[in-house]
């Protein structure tokens, strides 16, 4: 018969590679735990017209990779290609930016979905870590989730990765932009697709990776030299903010990012052992969705980081993250009367907090201390019938190698102590 296959863009987290996935996800997690954010968790599906609303009909992310279907009663969905407009969506349901405590700070880790062509560090199901902060404008919280990120990452030990950061000016310096560029553009040679593309959000033929569409936008008119003076105050604020705590930048005049709602602060990370999926993550601020979505004027900032990107990024550095062993005891039973003493010295164990494993599957002397060696574990616990019979366990320091008998009533206490 047949095998089954993960589906294509798509693979497994398996052990031991997972746990690195985990420590990623944590690290990203502890700063935003520490700064007053809030977890929120948000269904993997929603109403397809959120996105489209939300994120952009012209984005690539709406119009060719949306995971969009019909239900079996007839309601529209998409699976979530990114986790803004439903943390947005969800904030507004609750009603939470009613609550009188402006901004709303929110985390959440989670898996998207995006029908994209696979390759290294571009896939079909990716893992993210977001941040977003709704209802303030104040520089001082832009500023925050910068530095945070790059505290997540250095936390993580990753060094070879760049801070990319730029204003998209606001409702209305934009607009004004806009047409100077649309209008420059006009007298490009570009194909029908970027021709549209041009009509609808031209910001975005800026970031055309294309080397003969690059060719033609040298002396296109830079939204840098149209900014308003509110939105050149704002972000010099938070280039200041930035730099006094020593998170270094680099201004990126043609960064505008894929998704239509951003607005002033816009932001990447990445990374230069990469290739060309360099970003390992990315944000900025989102002035008018809330509005675009149906809700009130809320000004808000916010960013995901790529846990997939971010652990080749760690990979690509050579980074061993620093993960302990997940097991401190393993038991081994000769005989079936050891056998059920140390299932319940283990259950003793693993109930006093201290991580124990167990030799399953009635295995031999040899093939269980096999085991032992593979979990890691700092301590091995074998007991025969003749411990047993003098009421002891042999307790084996995997490290130093040195083996002795403890009394079986002590044997929890003294893991614990030799443990700390
Ligand atoms: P975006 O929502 O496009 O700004 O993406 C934020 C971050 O998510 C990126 O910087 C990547 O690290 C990650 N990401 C986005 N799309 C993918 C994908 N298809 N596969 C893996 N990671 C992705």
């Amino acid at each position: 018969m047949a095998t089954f296959q993960a589906p294509k863009g798509t693979y497994d987290l398996i052990p031991p590679v997972s746990v690195k996935y985990l420590a990623v996800r944590e690290a990203i997690a502890a700063p935003l735990r520490n700064s007053g954010y809030g977890y929120i968790e948000t269904p993997g599906f929603e109403d397809v017209g959120l996105f489209a609303r939300g994120v952009g009909e012209s984005t690539d992310i709406v119009s060719k990779e949306m995971y969009a279907f019909e239900t079996k009663g007839g309601d529209q969905l998409a699976l979530r290609p990114e986790g803004t407009a439903s943390v947005l969506r969800a904030a507004l349901e609750a009603s939470l930016h009613k609550k009188g405590n402006l901004p709303v700070k929110l985390w959440y880790s989670g898996s998207y979905y995006r029908y994209e062509k696979p390759q290294a560090g571009r896939y079909r199901h990716f893992s993210q870590v977001g941040a977003e902060a709704i209802g303030a404008e104040d520089p001082a919280l832009d500023a925050e989730l910068i530095i945070l990120a790059d505290q997540a990452y250095r936390s993580l030990g990753l060094r070879n990765f760049r801070i990319l950061l730029n204003s998209l000016g606001d409702k209305e310096c934009r607009p004004v932009y806009r047409e100077a560029l649309q209008s420059f553009l006009s007298g490009l040679d570009l194909d029908e697709e970027t021709v549209r593309r041009a009509e609808i959000n031209p910001l975005r033929v800026l970031d055309d990776k294309r080397r003969d569409v690059q060719k033609q936008l040298v002396g296109a008119p830079m939204l840098r030299d149209y900014l308003c003076d509110a939105c050149k105050a704002y972000h010099e604020e938070v280039r200041a903010l930035v730099t006094a705590a020593g998170v270094v930048f680099e201004d990126d005049e043609k960064l505008v990012r894929g998704l239509d709602y951003y607005t002033r602060t816009t932001f990447e990370f990445v990374h230069d052992g990469l290739g060309s999926q360099s970003a390992v993550g990315g944000g900025g601020r989102y002035d008018g969705l809330s509005e675009m979505i149906g809700g009130p004027a809320l000004p808000s900032v916010g960013w995901a980081l790529g846990v997939d990107r971010t652990v080749l990024a760690l990979e690509a550095e050579g980074v061993d993250l620093d993960i302990p062993a997940s097991t401190s005891v393993f038991a081994v039973a000769l005989g079936e009367e050891a056998r059920r003493v140390l299932f319940g010295k283990v259950t003793e164990l693993r109930r006093a907090g201290v991580a124990a494993d167990f030799s399953y599957g009635g295995k031999g002397l040899k093939g269980s201390m096999k085991d032992a060696n593979r979990s890691g574990a700092r301590f091995t616990v074998v007991a025969g019938e003749r411990d047993l019979a003098e009421g002891v366990v042999q307790l084996k320091d995997m490290e130093s190698g040195e083996q002795a008998p403890v009394a079986l009533a002590d044997l929890v206490a003294t893991v614990q102590a030799r443990l700390a």
